[in-house]
């Protein structure tokens, strides 16, 4: 820390202990997503404490959101702290939910061991982290400005990894980031300590099927195989829609560079017969497949325009259809994200930035995500375009093995957000 003169980064440094501890307590309680573990009780542990400070705490629960039932019910925390006089608030936004274990790991993933400096466990970095980060730059910054003028806010919200509608969506469509309540945003997630991200690229999703007739496969001439007339869509996407999306290229500073430009990912491809259930020894039935179907993952631009996007696709396979005799096919639409991309001149990133020169002594870096996170739903559904993510922990350990995150990028993230609030509240 450069800034050891300040007296709200002096509040941070003496809160060291305390936010190792927190971040050990919060991946010690298994938010594993799907099927959503323990999210009642990550978001009681959280409001007790915030409670016990002075905060109000509303435990709120997406009731009817995917995935929510009475086994497995989606609960979200939502902590506001009122200063002594009106003015902005500001909103720390982060998601409670981890993803899966997997394999590979050389610490228990849910002791929140500390070692060399690091503490580790899943959601670590991904974004355990950064939620106790904030908490601790919220306390601190009460601490050193009790007069302070307006509100700070503090989530954790459920479902992020799976697509963030028990979580922020359901809080967003129920005013909680409306403007006139929230004016800047900050979501904690692992974008390492000296970078602020504006935004993301877009989605969509979609499943193509394609269609034939089912005929014994030693007389495939009886039948029409869906398989080959994918084959013919494949084809098409190869020769004319990769070459096209390599040739466009955003602004938008998007890390990794190889994202800087349209993509698409085909996540799966299923043909004919089922694949057989394990431990089955029999062979395969002779038949010409009648369905065939592949899921596209395009993510795009924000100089793009979804709807050309769908026309894209849909106009290829309006080709394949007048070139192929036979040809037919249906498209499913399963998910779309808008891209969202904050402007540089908005207040919160300004702030922050001023805050990452003073912490960390070098102007920050600004990028922009491949995939999307929850300042989709902040944007869309809230209205409120002043939001970045922002901190600790470094982004391509999230969802790995021995996911970990660092003690002092936590501490110096803190410092950061904690003068942020100095900067906008005081
Ligand atoms: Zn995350």
């Amino acid at each position: 820390m450069t800034e050891t003169q300040s007296p709200v980064i002096r509040e941070v440094e003496a809160r060291r202990e305390a936010l190792v501890a927190l971040c050990q307590d919060l991946i010690r309680i298994p938010t594993l997503n799907p099927p959503g573990r323990d999210y009642l009780k990550i978001c009681e542990m959280l409001g007790g404490r915030l409670r016990g400070a002075g905060w109000q705490v509303e435990l709120i629960r997406a009731e009817g959101t995917p995935g929510d039932s009475d086994t497995w019910p989606r609960w979200n925390m939502v902590a506001r702290y009122e200063g002594a006089r009106p003015g902005d608030c500001v909103h720390f936004n982060s998601h409670h939910d981890v993803v899966e274990v997997g394999h590979g790991w050389t610490v228990p993933p849910f002791d929140g061991v500390v070692k060399d400096g690091r503490v580790y466990g899943r959601g670590a970095c991904d974004m355990k982290g950064g939620l106790a980060a904030s908490v601790i730059a919220a306390e601190a910054f009460i601490a050193a400005n009790p007069d302070f003028a307006g509100a700070v806010e503090i989530s954790a919200t459920a479902d992020e990894e799976t697509g963030g509608y028990g979580g922020v969506a359901y809080l967003a469509e129920r005013g909680y980031f409306d403007p006139e309540r929230v004016q800047h945003v900050i979501i904690p997630e692992p974008l390492n300590k000296d970078r602020i991200c504006l935004g993301h690229r877009g989605v969509w999703w979609a499943e193509i099927e394609t269609h034939g007739r089912i005929a014994h496969g030693s007389m495939p001439f009886l039948g029409d195989s869906a398989i080959r007339h994918m084959g013919a869509v494949l084809e098409e996407i190869e020769a004319t829609l990769y070459p096209l999306l390599a040739s466009k290229h955003t602004a938008m500073p998007v890390v990794p560079e190889g994202a800087r430009q349209s993509t698409l990912n085909i996540n799966s491809i299923h043909g004919g017969e089922r694949e057989p259930e394990d431990g089955y020894t029999g062979l395969p039935a002779p038949c010409v497949a009648d369905r065939c179907r592949i899921v596209i993952d395009r993510r795009f631009l924000i100089e793009e325009d979804i709807d050309d996007v769908k026309a894209e696709v849909r106009s290829l396979l309006e080709k394949v259809k007048a070139d192929r005799p036979g040809f037919d096919y249906e498209v499913r639409e399963l998910f779309e994200v808008i891209p969202s991309m904050t402007d540089e001149d908005a207040p919160v990133v300004r702030s922050t930035a001023a805050a990452i020169e003073k912490v960390l002594g070098k102007r920050p870096d600004y990028v922009v995500s491949p995939g999307t996170y929850d300042q989709k739903h902040i944007d869309r559904i809230g209205r409120l375009k002043n939001c970045i993510a922002y901190g600790p922990g470094i982004l391509d350990l999230a969802h790995q093995p021995d996911e970990w995150v660092g003690i002092d990028d936590m501490v110096d993230s803190a410092g950061v957000m904690a003068l942020v609030l100095e900067e906008l509240l005081t």
